[in-house]
């Protein structure tokens, strides 16, 4: 996989910075930092790719010589890409990195080191160190690029070692335009509503089909009231398809939330602000079903179950008494 700067959305900040520091004062360690999903890892590639680049074209790499081929094939000898072995990088791999730094790159003008995630990966200090002093004895042309989330905790170590690359959020407007290319624009908007400027969170949402989730979810609860011959297997029925998603229930809370507000919105005439648009043939007959302050106790129910995932309670449980309260 060959990546462009061309072909990264946004981030002209990060840009920008990489390419004034290139040549001249090249780091020895940078930081992306910023939300998942906007693309620092690409850029990362980019970067890598780029810096070593045979005959660079209007800043970005040509795609086309002996050393972008191996890029593109995930083969050249001088970038070293190090994932986890295990839930943390481990002492062992930076030992190994450490071998591998004591040689000159083997081809290329720079080795180009790319350690992803270390807001996960590389919590225990004693392995950044370990990594940071690697670094200090590796030859002048080693680039290490190491990918955070914003969230995330990040040893002071490595924040103070490393020139701090920042990436931002992509606009709402800019996620759902790029998202309409897979998809309908209704349900294109409702994925950039609920993926706050993550292109990369949106496409998870859509690969897990989270939407039709949710449509099942509200179409059931309309028509279902807690009368209803079938409403305990319904509820039930609902629960375990919700919790099938166990990587994504504060999203699907998320969604709920968002179809609640549209409806609040709706019952008042506030058609127009309406987010969830893939649900709005649906709304006529949500009016009738619920009246607007069992639509805000709704809305506390959501509240509620959140915290019960936060505090790990069981989380099939969490969503039937959702369900219950939400008929
Ligand atoms: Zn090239």
């Amino acid at each position: 996989m060959l990546t462009s700067f061309h072909s990264i959305i946004g981030q002209e900040k990060a840009k920008t910075l990489l390419h004034r520091g290139i040549g001249q004062r090249m780091g020895h360690a940078y930081l992306f930092r910023g939300p998942s999903g906007v693309g620092k890892k690409s850029m990362a590639r980019a970067f890598a790719a780029y810096v070593n680049c045979l005959s660079p074209v209007n800043g970005d790499i040509c795609g086309q010589c002996r050393s972008c081929i191996k890029y593109r094939s995930g083969n050249h000898p001088d970038f070293l890409f190090i994932e986890p072995a295990g839930a943390q990088i481990k002492i062992a791999q930076i030992r190994e990195l450490k071998k591998k730094l004591a040689f000159p790159p083997f081809e290329a003008k720079y080795r180009t080191i790319l350690i992803p995630d270390i807001h996960a990966n590389l919590s225990r200090a004693e392995v950044a160190n370990s990594l940071l002093k690697t670094l200090e004895e590796a030859p002048p042309n080693t680039v290490l690029i190491l990918t955070g989330d914003e969230a995330g905790n990040i040893l002071p170590t490595i924040l103070s070692r490393c020139q701090i690359i920042p990436f931002y959020a992509l606009s709402y407007e800019k996620v759902a335009e790029l998202l309409k290319k897979d998809m309908d624009p209704e349900s294109a908007r409702t994925l950039a509503a609920v993926a706050e400027g993550s292109l990369g969170r949106a496409r998870t949402l859509q690969e897990q089909d989270l939407l039709t989730l949710r449509r099942d979810i509200v179409e059931n609860l309309i028509e279902v009231k807690a009368d209803h011959p079938m409403a305990v297997e319904t509820v039930f029925k609902l629960a375990e398809k919700a919790v099938k998603n166990k990587d994504n229930l504060n999203e699907l809370l998320d969604l709920l939330t968002i179809w609640l507000r549209d409806l609040i919105l709706y019952k008042k005439g506030s058609s127009n602000l309406i987010i969830s648009q893939d649900l709005a043939p649906l709304l006529p007959l949500a009016r009738q079903r619920w009246p607007l302050e069992t639509l805000f106790h709704h809305l506390h129910l959501l509240e509620e179950a959140r915290k019960q995932l936060l505090r790990n309670c069981n989380r099939s449980l969490v969503f039937e008494v959702l369900f219950f309260g939400l008929l």
